[in-house]
């Protein structure tokens, strides 16, 4: 890689933003930090913004404005707090622009990165879930790109890089089936917090370790997929693939199909978004093929896991119900990871929401969006 690329993290302190800065950590001359970002825990922001000295640090609830100012007094690192203020730096230009923020509250700053044209490393997937219908024409009109870092889409992102889009045929992502893939339906009614949060492959944070269990994490990222690659829900497919060695597939019409593989890093997608154009060279564990390498294949048990389908569904339907769907997956783990609600009861509560109808509000905009997402929140 050739300069410094200057680079602000939403989510600095998430597991995402934490991959990203461990890789940023070993090439100090490739990378200059310009700002970082977290949601309450100004402490984890503090400390890494002695670290790597970014020009801001922002913290979205302003409640920690003041402990975050202290802990960085005399640093000269600039401290604001606020949504407003995460807007601000979304428009501020750099480089490249790393979205791990989770859940549907990192949509606003990823609205304003891509009116602004930025380049926009993704990891936040719920924004496009919710958001896909107007982010993409906007970045289309901006010039913005978007290099997707969830670890499937940056693997078929990688595999189209010199296809046209008139000779795709199908496009598969692999999902591991989370730590319950075994289980039957009666033993999944029993599982606790502590079971749900023990993904076999991938180590992430709660809210899509929750969805990975219940493969809502699957049905979201077929939603992302489809505006991502402007592929139609008759194109995509997810399949089971225990061992999370391939990420993604591409079949094309004359019979070829390309895959990639990997270890089950994120280090690895977020590397190849923070080279991009170009590939960093980091210390990625090599896939080791001097012993019998197994990739197992099977198709995803939907009676087993309703909120695929139930997201299934929603890709084929109008925006406003991806909204709905994703808004209410947002409650409804919230209140699993509070005790409130069972395993189970995640798809009961999300279909229950989509059923419920008509909200009356068509997410025409933003704010639209925004209103619609809220609504579902308070009911
Ligand atoms: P995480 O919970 O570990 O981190 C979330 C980050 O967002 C934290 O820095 C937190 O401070 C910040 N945040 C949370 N709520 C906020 C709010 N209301 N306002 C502002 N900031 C807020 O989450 P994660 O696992 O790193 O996931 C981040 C995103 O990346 C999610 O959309 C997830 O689906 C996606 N993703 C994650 C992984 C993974 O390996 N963790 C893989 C693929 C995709
Ligand atoms: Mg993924």
């Amino acid at each position: 890689m050739t300069g410094k690329k200057s680079i602000t993290i939403f989510g600095a302190t998430g597991s995402v933003g934490g991959s990203t800065l461990s890789l940023i950590r070993e090439h100090p001359d490739s990378f200059t930090p310009h700002a970082l970002t977290a949601h309450r825990d100004y402490q984890g922001l503090a400390k890494l913004a002695l670290e790597f000295k970014p020009a801001h640090a922002v913290i979205a609830d302003e409640a920690f404005y003041t402990p975050l100012s202290e802990a960085l007094a005399g640093t000269g690192i600039r401290v604001a707090a606020g949504a407003q203020a995460l807007i601000d730096i979304a428009a501020q230009k750099v480089d490249l622009i790393v979205a791990a923020i989770v859940g549907v509250a990192g949509l606003a700053p990823v609205w304003k990165a891509v009116e602004a044209g930025q380049t926009i490393a993704l990891a936040n997937k719920e924004a496009l879930v919710s958001a896909g219908h107007l982010i993409m024409p906007a970045a289309r009109k901006s010039g913005a790109n978007l290099l997707p870092i969830d670890s499937e889409h940056n693997a078929i992102f990688q595999c189209l890089r010199h296809e046209s889009h008139e000779h795709i045929e199908r496009i598969i992502l692999t999902a591991s089936g989370g730590p319950f893939r075994e289980m039957t339906l009666a033993e999944m009614q029993q599982v606790t917090i502590e079971q749900a949060l023990q993904h076999p492959n991938w180590s992430m944070g709660p809210k899509i370790t929750i969805d990975s269990a219940t493969m809502m994490n699957k049905g979201l990222e077929l939603i992302e997929a489809a505006w991502l690659f402007d592929e139609g829900a008759k194109k995509l497919d997810a399949i089971i693939h225990p061992q999370s060695t391939l990420h993604g597939l591409v079949g094309f019409k004359d019979g070829s199909w390309l895959a990639h593989l990997g270890i089950a890093d994120m280090r690895v997608p977020i590397s190849y978004a923070l080279g991009w154009p170009e590939r960093l060279a980091w210390q990625a564990q090599p896939l080791d093929f001097s012993s019998a390498l197994t990739l197992d294949f099977a198709p995803v048990d939907e009676t087993k896991f309703p909120c695929f389908q139930l997201a299934k569904q929603v890709m084929a339907g109008v925006p406003e119900q991806a909204i709905i769907l994703n808004a209410a997956n947002e409650v409804a783990v919230a209140k699993f990871l509070n005790g409130d609600i069972g395993f189970c009861d995640i798809a009961g509560h999300v279909r229950a929401t989509l059923e419920a109808g008509d909200y009356g509000i068509i997410a025409d905009s933003f704010e639209a969006i925004l209103a619609l997402d809220r609504e579902i929140r308070q009911r």
